[in-house]
């Protein structure tokens, strides 16, 4: 039995204004492969359908990085911020997203991959000796503690966070690691307005502001997103983040 993922290239354009070359769909078929392979051993994810795996794995994952696809997409000049070979972490990865379909496009950005679970970790080390990367790693930690590193925090330009916790909870990981002017770029489902005044004040208290807040709907069932920018425009005070625990516990 193969299990072929479809190649979707005019969904591609007409959503992203971009499309994968055969290199990079023969990679995503690779990946999507070695996770039904995994998933047998661990829970790595309840989506195995190939055009599920194409629209809530692939697609979705690039949504939220499109002004690193295309210059000409909204929101904010990422472009112009970003160095030549930008940073990025993606933080709560599990089965590897939205960090590995990112590895896959944007060549030129250096990756790390952090995950608490170390089984994760492990599984994702093959998943980068098979598909040959040279521009990932892997980390194992906590965001809470990653985040108080010499090593990492104060060192990313774009940190990554797909269904990990609560928004301010998310905030609280990804913006201590974010070099000033970086963007953190947390991934929702459902969003409402009250849960952006929150937002605003967890936000607030880490040196960052929301930059801009993006709904859209998935191309194939139609499902509502919404993706949060935000950017580091001040110092985050030293005690952030707090204590492994703590972020879910106290949410800011
Ligand atoms: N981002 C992936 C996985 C989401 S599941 C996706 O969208 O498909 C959440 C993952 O975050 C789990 O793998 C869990 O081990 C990890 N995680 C949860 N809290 C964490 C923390 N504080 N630091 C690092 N990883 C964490």
């Amino acid at each position: 039995m193969t299990n072929l993922l479809p190649k979707m290239a005019e969904i591609w354009q007409q959503t992203l204004n971009w499309q994968p070359t055969d290199q990079q769909q023969a990679q995503f078929q690779k990946l999507y492969e070695l996770i039904l392979e995994g998933n047998r051993q661990l829970n790595l994810t309840r989506i195995t359908d190939p055009e599920e795996f194409w629209e809530k794995h692939l697609w979705d994952s690039l949504r939220g990085i499109a002004p690193l696809l295309s210059a000409n997409f909204s929101p904010a000049p990422l472009h112009k911020r970003s160095p030549a070979s930008p940073a990025l972490i993606d933080i709560g990865t599990g089965a590897g997203f939205p960090g590995i379909p990112v590895t896959i496009t944007v060549p030129n950005c250096t990756i790390t991959l952090l995950d608490s679970t170390r089984k994760k970790i492990t599984f994702l080390d093959n998943i980068l000796t098979e598909l040959a990367f040279n521009n990932a790693k892997t980390l194992v930690g906590r965001a809470e503690e990653i985040g108080q590193h010499p090593q990492h925090r104060l060192a990313y330009d774009i940190a990554l966070i797909r269904a990990v916790g609560a928004a301010s909870v998310c905030a609280e990981y990804t913006l201590p690691l974010l070099k000033q002017g970086g963007l953190a770029i947390i991934y929702r489902g459902n969003w409402t307005e009250d849960e952006t005044t929150t937002l605003q004040n967890a936000v607030k208290q880490l040196g960052g502001v929301i930059e801009s807040i993006e709904q859209f709907t998935t191309p194939l069932s139609n499902s509502i997103r919404h993706c949060l920018y935000l950017r580091k425009v001040a110092n985050t005070p030293a005690n952030f983040p707090r204590a492994v625990g703590i972020p879910t516990q106290k949410s800011l």
